[in-house]
Formats: C-alpha cells, structure tokens, sequence
C-alpha cells in the first residue's frame, strides 16, 4: 500500500453517501480498500508506506473542472465587467496576442489555484496545448480539450491538420521518445495522466465539417468532445436569420458572410438535431455542451433523448449577466449536469466552491424544491455531485479511483449534508489532496 489516511466522514465517490471514522488505503492510482466504523484502533504505520492521520476531517471525491481555458488566464481582472459576449470576444483575441511568457506565467498560477483549493482533475479548452507542462508538474488528471474553429467548411480540413500535428508533436511522441521507464529525471515530460479530446469552438463560429470531423475522431477513439452552445441570444439570433451583432463580429474576422442568411435552426437543433446524429447513442456523457444557457422546450427534449453532460459555469454565467440558468429542467432531462469556472478572463477565481456559492445566489437552483430562503440540502448536495461525481463521469474516471479532497471539519458533522454546508460556509482548509494516488497538495 502506498498511503494509509484515516478521517472522521468520508463521502463515497459512487453512492455520495457517508461514512464514519474511515481508513482508506491508496494503492498506485486506486483506492484499495475503505474500513469504516473504526475497525482498526491502532496506528496506521505498518498499513501502508505513508500515512496521514487527519482526524476531524472530510474526505471526498476532488473537485473537477468540466470547463475552463487556462490559457486565458493572464487576463485575470483585466477584463472589464458588463460587455457581451460579442464585445469580450475581440478583447480575448488580443490577449491571446501577448507575450508566450505571458500565458505561461498565467497557466502556472491558475493551476496553483486549481490545485489549492481542492480541484483535482480538469478539462482544459487548449488552443496550443500550452497548459501541458504545468498541469503534468502539478500531478492534476487532465483532458486537454483541442480547440478548433472555422466557419468555412472548405478550410475544415486544414484546421483539423493544425490539430492532428498538435497531438503528435505533444502527445504521441513525448510517450513514444520517454516512455514509462524514462526515470524520475525525465518524468515530468512524460505528462502522465493528461490525455487529450477535441473541442470544435461552438456553432456560430465552427463549419458543421469541422464538427464532423472533430466528432468522427472523438467517438471513433472514445475521447472527450466538449463545444459551446446556446451561450448567448445574439448567437441564437445568428444561427437562425444571419443578422444582429454577431454577424460583424464574426465578418471582423475575413468571414464572408454575404450570402448567410442564417441555418434556420439554433444551436442546440445544430448539434443534436442536424450535425452530430450520426454519432449520439442514447447516452452521451463525453459529449460535453458548455453553457446550453438559453436552451428552449424542443432543446430539452433532444438532451433527455441524448443525455450528454451539460457544463454550467455559475460565475462566468454571473459575469455576462445571463437570465437565470435553467437548472431545475437541465436535471430534469436526465442530463449529467457538471460544474466548470469557464476562465479567468469572465472570473474571478477557479475554485469549485466559489461556483457552487454562486450558483446558489444565482437565483436559478435557489430557494430550491423545499421553497426555503435557506440553501436547500438537496440543492446544495446535487450542486456538490456535479462538481464531483458527475465530472468524474463526463472524464470516465474509474469508480475507485484514487482522486479525493480532505477539508478541515473542526465542528465534526452529523449528516454528509451538513458536512457539505460547513463546506461552504465556514471555508476549511484543505489539508491535502490525492490525483491518481499522488499527493498534490497537503497542508499540514
Ligand atoms: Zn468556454
């Protein structure tokens, strides 16, 4: 055994009940085994080559990031608060102008953040793959997501190629040249435990070919594919007529838009309607759609026949001042509804807490089904699973794996949900957490 860790609650990933007075044992990436009731009274040396003895605390399945762009994070506070969209767009290209040093000092920091505050897998929307390095220093689980994008079919190809070269120049053959017996000098480079997926950008920037191409390799190879949908009503507005404000912002770019009037069909009827058909199966948890904010009564009846995730970023939702999202139909489809911070260019932190805080001011899962002013238990534990469990699910990281967050629970708890409550409202510290069995980050 690699770690023995004993805690006063811990919350199972797969079943999100609690138990008491828990040792779990960690061995390679897995958990091993969970004694519970307090079976074993002595120390835990001689259970495991290392131990931690961490008393009042809770453990539970670390938080993942469904969605966030950590090469945007150079632009943390230096994006002014109530643009639109298509206003913010412009500005984020230019910041994807600034210096390389620039950006990576950005990915290192944001990574920080993740790490600190109890995150320990993420999907990353990568442009260039430049979070490659930090994320593999930090020892995070991570899907790097490879963004693509064109609105002119006949460059489909191209853009795919631009792709392509990007797993073989950072993916493939760092694992062909090092291999696992490169040794501890040469594992950094390895980036075990980072895989990659594809992200064709959202539908009023992306050809219906290029999805077709992104999907044909996702589904083909069993990867993520994640893309923005229904994020904004001026898109909606696009994709059904060709006209308002998206239309310049997207002509800014060389687009001829000249003769695009419009698909007569919004974003949502796009991908799970007409493009990507051919691919869907009856559920489609790593097909992640980003924001589906304005999603319509036809919208949900096509998620509850697909079931893909659907990713919510509370803040980045605050930040653009979006109508209240729609998560009482979202659960209701039977969606895998996850959590992401979207980036640090339309937030202010990374932290998973902080997006369940907001999530519950947002007036959308607030009073709750209970009609209480007071957070409701159901809420709040349904907003935890998909922050965890569900993302785990999005990411098809095994059951037993070894990916756990351990807070400071001073006060003890009776129940999981005032564990969880204690959470959010007293701000614990996180004394340490586990990614594919390693130890990324402890406090004590
Ligand atoms: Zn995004």
């Amino acid at each position: 055994m690699d770690y023995a860790v004993r805690v006063s609650h811990y919350i199972d990933p797969v079943t999100f009940e609690l138990s008491r007075d828990v040792i779990l044992l960690i061995a390679g990436e897995h958990v091993a085994e969970v004694i519970t009731g307090g079976e074993v009274s002595g120390g835990l040396a001689g259970l495991a080559k290392n131990t931690l003895d961490l008393g009042d605390a809770l453990c539970m399945p670390g938080f993942v990031n469904s969605h966030c762009h950590l090469d945007l994070s150079h632009l943390w506070r230096q994006v002014p608060h109530g643009l639109k969209f298509h206003e913010w767009g412009p500005v984020i290209m230019a910041g994807r102008m600034l210096p390389p040093s620039m950006i990576a000092a950005g990915i290192e920091d944001a990574v920080r953040m993740l790490v600190s505050s109890g995150t320990t897998s993420v999907l990353d929307i990568s442009v260039g793959a430049d979070s490659l390095d930090a994320l593999a220093r930090h020892g995070l689980r991570s899907v790097l997501a490879l963004e693509s994008l064109g609105f002119d079919g006949t460059r489909a190809e191209a853009a795919m190629q631009r792709v392509d070269a990007l797993i073989r120049d950072k993916f493939v053959l760092e694992r062909e040249r090092l291999g696992k017996d490169a040794g501890e000098a040469a594992a950094p480079a390895t980036h075990e435990g980072i895989d990659y997926g594809f992200s064709p950008h959202a539908t009023f920037s992306t050809s219906q070919q290029l999805y077709e191409l992104n999907m044909g390799r996702a589904f083909g190879e069993g990867r993520i594919c994640t893309t923005h949908a229904a994020e904004t009503t001026e898109e909606e507005e696009f994709l059904l007529h060709g006209t308002g404000p998206y239309a310049p912002f997207i002509a800014q770019f060389g687009v001829d838009l000249s003769s695009f009037k419009g698909y007569g069909a919004r974003s949502l009827e796009l991908l799970l309607r007409d493009w990507l058909g051919p691919w869907l199966k009856p559920e489609n948890p790593n097909l992640v759609l980003v924001h589906c904010n304005y999603a319509r009564e036809a919208d949900f009846a096509m998620i509850s026949q697909h079931k893909p995730s659907i990713c919510w970023c509370p803040r980045s939702h605050a930040f653009f001042g979006h109508d209240p999202w729609p998560w009482a139909q979202m659960v209701e489809t039977g969606a895998n509804v996850v959590l992401g911070t979207d980036s640090l260019a339309s937030n202010t932190g990374l932290d998973m807490l902080g997006e369940i805080r907001q999530a519950l001011v947002s007036g959308s899962v607030s009073p709750g089904s209970s009609g209480k002013k007071v957070p409701d238990p159901v809420t709040v534990t349904n907003l935890f699973k998909a922050a965890t469990i569900n993302g785990r699910k999005a990411m098809s990281i095994l059951a037993d794996a070894a990916d756990l967050a351990i807070w400071a629970l001073p006060g003890g708890a009776k129940s999981r949900d005032e564990a969880l409550q204690s959470l959010l409202a007293d701000n614990p510290p996180l004394l340490a957490s586990f990614s594919r069995g390693r130890l990324i980050a402890r406090s004590i």
